[in-house]
This record gives structure tokens, sequence and C-alpha cells, in this order.
């Protein structure tokens, strides 16, 4: 039985980035570059004015003078004549720099005056002028291979006249969820069934990673009907099953799986909740077999499959960051296993705390709801008592950024 390390090094092993495809820009938001992207040319391409001013040859304005206007040159001007010496260009914000000039004065610091413009010297050769290539060189790779596409990327890029990218393909994932005792979630409840929660909450879970859920629906605990959509669900790059993969005689996943072909890299973990997780491949397909206990499903989820999306495609950290965090109460624990205990999140006095979200129990939906992060409690340790530092990811982005600066509250939404 493999530690909870061992098995997430296992997965991650085989996730290898999917093969690359061009999308539009805007598809590409969130999706790691399957390449580096260079500037085409320099940026900015030429010589051009930081304000709304007057262009002129510093050497022309040593003490307080009066410059006759030579040119007008706006934004979007093909080219500037050169600038005649001892005049000046009046200039708008972007506006190429004439040949000759060096130096911009901006309007709110000359005086309009008849036949001319008063300028106050001297000046500071260069002042407000962006040079060629002084934010980016031509063919300088300016943004690399798995970077995430956001705003300030997705700009760049603009700006080099990309209107398509290369990223990842999205891994396709079936989903299946398994039991005698679930119905669809539209469907009225008979006695002794339930809602099936675990489909949906997978599909929203590889949403959020950046996959395609390919939902297959309910298999019941019958080994031929459970077989023939397990063989579809092998046709994606991922399959993730949940339930039936205990120890009860209805258990059948693990082997419909086998006889499909899949080989199993791994079953049990040392980890709570989750332990009875299964992980196999076949071919290039990766088949998780998730407990079914909800809390167990998303925490597992969480833990193996969605750094393995991640990692398909190409994005380089597929790992939630840890952040320390101040137990204020004592978690039950037991050595010799991982822990993920759902836990609520404060920060005080600089430092994150961490207590409780609830019963850690696997079928209590109230805590998930709850909580914030999961606090990962070590196996080396027997337990974790109040004032224990632990490491914990942060579930809710929102948290995640308060976690790192203390964020000044913002009246507006105080009011709000
Ligand atoms: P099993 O692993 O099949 O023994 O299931 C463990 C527990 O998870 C049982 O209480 C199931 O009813 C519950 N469960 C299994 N699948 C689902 C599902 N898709 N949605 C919600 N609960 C489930
Ligand atoms: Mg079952």
């Amino acid at each position: 039985m493999p530690s909870f390390d061992v098995a997430r090094r296992l997965v991650l092993e085989r996730a290898v980035p999917l093969a690359s495809e061009d999308v539009p820009l805007l598809e590409a938001v969130g999706r790691a570059l399957a390449a580096g992207v260079a500037a085409p040319h320099d940026l900015p391409a030429f010589d051009n004015s930081a304000m709304d001013g007057f262009a002129v040859r510093a050497d022309d304005v040593r003490g307080d003078t009066l410059l006759p206007l030579s040119a007008y040159v706006p934004a979007g001007a093909a080219r500037a004549a050169p600038l005649a010496p001892g005049t000046a260009a009046r200039i708008l914000t972007g506006a190429p720099i004439p040949p000759g000039a060096d130096t911009v004065v901006p309007v709110e610091d000359a005086e309009a005056r008849p036949g001319g413009v008063l300028l106050h010297g001297p000046l500071r050769r260069g002042a407000h002028v962006r040079r060629r290539g002084e934010d980016l060189r031509a063919l300088e790779v300016a943004i690399p291979a798995g970077a995430r596409v956001g705003t300030a990327e997705a700009a760049c890029l603009a700006s080099f006249g990309r209107v398509e990218v290369a990223v990842h393909r999205r891994p396709r994932v079936a989903i299946l969820s398994t039991g005698d005792e679930l119905v669809p979630p539209g469907a009225l409840l008979g006695p002794g069934q339930i809602r099936d929660s675990n489909g949906p909450g997978v599909a929203a879970a590889v949403l959020e990673a950046g996959g395609l859920p390919l939902p297959l629906g309910i298999a019941r605990d019958d080994a031929p009907a459970l077989r023939a959509l397990l063989a579809r669900g092998l046709e994606a790059d991922v399959l993730v099953t949940t339930a039936g993969v205990s120890m009860g005689d209805r258990d059948l996943v693990r082997q419909e799986l086998r006889a499909l072909g899949v080989e199993e890299r791994f079953w049990k973990v040392e980890v709570k909740p989750g332990h009875p997780t299964a992980f196999g491949t076949r071919g290039g397909t990766l088949v998780f077999s998730l407990p079914g206990n909800p809390v167990s499903t998303l925490v597992l989820f969480e833990q193996l499959v969605r750094p393995a999306l991640l990692a398909m495609q190409g994005h380089p950290r597929p790992l939630r960051p840890l952040f320390p965090a101040v137990l204020d109460e004592a978690l039950p624990h037991r050595a010799g296993r991982v822990t993920f205990s759902r836990v609520v999140l404060e920060r005080r006095d600089g430092t994150l705390h961490a207590r409780s979200a609830g019963s850690q129990e696997t079928g209590i939906f109230r805590t998930l709801l709850r909580a914030d992060g999961l606090a990962l409690l070590p196996p080396e340790r027997a337990d974790a008592p109040a004032g224990t530092v632990v490491p914990v990811q942060i579930l809710r982005p929102d948290l995640e950024a308060a976690a790192l600066v203390e964020v000044a509250r913002d009246p507006r939404q105080e009011r709000a």
C-alpha cells in the first residue's frame, strides 16, 4: 500500500502533457502556453512620446527658451519629418519622435507664447521619450512555455499580433458513478435510494481544473452493465469512477477494469479520507477509481486527479501551494497516514489559524461547504494538538490571496 506521496508521484509520472492545439487568444485564458512566445519585433517598435507636449533637442533649451513650433505630430502619424534645429514640434502621446529630437517637454511644463512656446531648461536629455525596444527586444522570449494565460499575457500576446496561441489540449474526462442505490439528480427518490452527487461534483471539479467532463451516468453494481460503461470511459484521456472500489461483494469496479486491460498501479493509499482509492492505466488513459463517500471522492479528486489534469495541460506547478497554519484546536489524526482535515481559516496577527470545519466523517456535506481549506496532518506525527503548525491547502482562491498578504479591508465591500 503506497504512502500518499508515493501514490501521487505514481500518478504524476503518468500525467504527461497532451498534444498542443492552436486556439483563438481568448480561448487560451486560464490555460498554459505549449510553447514560449517571443516578441516578433522590438516593443515599442519605434521611439515615441510618453506625454502630450513638445519634442525638442535638449541642447536647444539650456535655460528659459522661446522656440517656434515647426511641426505637429499626432499619434498614428506614419512618420515625422526631421525636427528643424532651434524649433519644437507639438507632439501627442504615442506619436513617433521626429528624427533629431531627443526629449519631450510635457504641455504642463510649457507656456504658450506668441510666436511659439516658452520652455524652461535645462532639460534631462531623453525625458518622456519611450525608446524603441526599451520594453522587449525582437526575438526575446517574453512569455515562457507553461505560463498561464491571464490578463497580462493576453494583452502582451495581442501586442505581438497573436490572434491564436498554442496550448495543450484539454483532457477529456469520462465520469462514471456506480451503485445500485443511485438515481440521477432529476429523478424521484425511491426508498433506500440517494441522488448521484459524485457525478456532478466530479464534473464541476473537472471543469475547474480545465478538463472537459464527459458524464457517463450511473452504472448498476452488475458486471456486464458496468463493463460496457467502463469500456466507453476508457476511450477518454482520463476515466474517473466513484464507489464500488472497496471490499464489499458488490464492489466490482477493479475486477471489471482489470478485465478490460487496465493495469492497476495501486489500490489503497495511506490517506484519510479516501483510503480505498485505485489508480491504473491503459495505454495513455489514466483511470482513477475513487471511493464513493462524497467527501472521500472530492478530497481524492483534489489530491490526485486535479494535479494530473493540470500536468496534462502543461501547467508546471500542478500542486496547490501549502501555507503554514497554527491549529487553534486539536484535530483527530493517526500516525502512519496523511489526514486531510476540512478546516476553517482565519488570519490573526499576521498568522494563519485553522480550526475544524465540523464533523470529519466522509458523508458530511455541511463540513465541506464550510471548509476554507484542507489541513494536511503528516504521517510522521501521532497527533495534532492545538498550537501545532500544519501545512494547509486553500480551496477558495480569494482566501489564497488573503493568506499571502494581510489585505486591508475594502470599505466599499464592507457596506455591500
Ligand atoms: P461504496 O464505495 O460503493 O461502498 O459507497 C460508499 C458510500 O458512498 C455509500 O454510502 C454510497 O451510497 C455513497 N455513494 C456512492 N456513490 C455515490 C454517489 N455517486 N453520490 C453520492 N453518494 C454516493
Ligand atoms: Mg456501492
